[in-house]
């Protein structure tokens, strides 16, 4: 069989939302995608945390700032605390058992945090000479320019060290996670890249599942991200 990927969904009081482009990116990358509904049941945790080949953390709306020990500041956004609880503890749980996870955006973020990072709760009050992180250009176009470290992961990926991305988030990675390095930044200092050393635990700042379709590079992060999940798959 494939690899099972489970996708992270937002909630509303009666309704989970995803946009379909994650899950069309998993598929086309050769995995399964499997929607992961938030949930407080604890016990479920290990039954996901065993079924799954890999972890997509997907955007969304403000990580909680308690979690990082802040108060909430001016310009926080939404926040949904069960949502955060439930990735944070897949996002540990998969490290433990070193499964691959791949954060997107709101994603990057819950990894960072997982890790013990913390994250900037609005970027235009707490960085105001930053650029323009949510661009006016429809989703699938690129607004901003990103530099990539070398010998990274996400380098050897995208295979270049410079290029556009698009971008959608007022909220970004301030202090690392333990373990995690910047791997790619905008011009204004702010990180769009994280990985681990070790193993496929990436996050990008930036959505690559609305820009697969036209970007080569892109959619080589979806396949190596199946793919690291079709090994651990085999070894177990
Ligand atoms: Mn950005």
């Amino acid at each position: 069989m494939k690899p099972l990927i489970g996708i992270t969904c937002g909630q509303e009081q009666e309704r989970l939302f995803i946009t379909r482009y994650y899950g069309e990116a998993i598929q086309k990358a050769g995995g399964i995608p499997v929607l992961l509904p938030v949930t407080g049941d604890q016990r479920l945790f290990g039954d996901y945390e065993q079924l799954l080949d890999g972890l997509l953390l997907t955007g969304g709306d403000d990580l909680d700032p308690a979690l990082f020990g802040e108060e909430p500041l001016r310009g926080l956004g939404p926040v949904d605390p069960e949502r955060d609880f439930f990735e944070l503890e897949l996002c540990r749980r998969f490290a433990v058992s070193h499964k691959p996870v791949f954060g997107i955006c709101r994603g990057m973020q819950v990894l960072n945090v997982a890790y013990g990072g913390t994250i900037y709760q609005d970027l235009l009050r707490q960085l105001p000479d930053s650029l323009e992180h949510r661009q006016k250009a429809p989703k699938n176009r690129v607004s901003h320019r990103v530099t990539v470290e070398n010998s990274s992961l996400l380098r050897g990926l995208l295979k270049q060290s410079t290029l556009r991305v698009n971008s959608f988030h007022h909220q970004a990675v301030k202090d690392l996670g333990a373990g995690l390095k910047a791997v790619a930044v905008a011009s204004d200092g702010v990180i769009e890249g994280i990985e681990r050393e070790n193993g496929f635990v990436l996050g990008v700042q930036w959505h690559p599942e609305l820009l697969w379709q036209d970007h080569e590079e892109q959619e080589r992060l979806f396949v190596a991200f199946v793919k690291a999940a079709g090994r651990i798959k085999k070894e177990s």
